[in-house]
């Protein structure tokens, strides 16, 4: 059987359903991102919007190893379609009526998605002044995700670990996705995500030991690569 290359709108349609950002990590640098089949292809043998999502390679390769559990993809797109009609309908409101989405870019990859409305045009990717932007505030929030999901995987085992829940509970504290934070807020960020780790069993049982659970701000900052 042939394969049908994904047609290019659908594509589009998934980087903006998804804010051109992997569910998972957050990651949001395109050269990364790459679309996944939640049934896979060779089964259902067709590309419908339904069955896509965007992943970064990373987490692409979690899910075909089963590290990232098919119950969190499910999640993950349930939580995008409802991000993203919310988002729709904001427009809508704001708009009048029309909502136009016009990419500026014309490749495969929509990295720069423009929203236009009447009174703005909302530009996707690093908000300037939010940690996102922040190449080292954003590498620093990264260091502490990655250090929280490998306890939080130590506690519970790999089969039940809920990636997602994380970036809820940071979206229902904040406001928002972690690197759309304000960089004001950075440091309460780094303390919320701190206090997480050292909550988990193993966090608990390293302190108690006098050992490191993660870096401090300073250390990870000037750590050579
Ligand atoms: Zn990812």
């Amino acid at each position: 059987m042939n394969r049908k290359s994904l047609p290019k709108k659908l594509e589009k349609e998934i980087y903006q359903q998804f804010q051109s950002q992997c569910p998972f990590c957050g990651e949001s640098d395109v050269n990364t991102l790459q679309v996944h089949h939640i049934v896979p292809h060779a089964q259902v043998q067709a590309h419908h919007v339904k069955n896509l999502l965007l992943t970064c390679a990373n987490c692409h390769q979690k899910i075909e190893n089963d590290v990232i559990a098919q119950r969190e993809v499910y999640e993950a797109k349930f939580d995008a379609e409802r991000a993203f009609e919310a988002a729709t309908e904001q427009m809508q409101k704001d708009a009048g009526s029309v909502v136009s989405f016009s990419g500026t870019n014309t490749g495969v990859v929509a990295n720069t998605v423009n929203m236009t409305t009447k009174s703005s045009s909302v530009k996707q990717g690093p908000i300037p002044g939010t940690i996102g932007a922040e190449l080292e505030l954003r590498n620093y929030a990264k260091h502490l995700i990655d250090r929280y999901r490998e306890f939080k995987e130590a506690d519970v085992g790999k089969g039940a670990m809920r990636h997602a829940v994380l970036y809820s509970s940071i979206k229902r504290k904040f406001g928002a996705k972690w690197d759309h934070i304000p960089a004001e807020s950075f440091e309460n960020l780094a303390a919320f995500l701190r206090e997480r780790i050292d909550g988990t069993r193993l966090g608990k049982t390293q302190k108690a030991r006098g050992q490191k659970n993660y870096s401090s701000f300073e250390e990870h900052r000037t750590k050579p690569l």
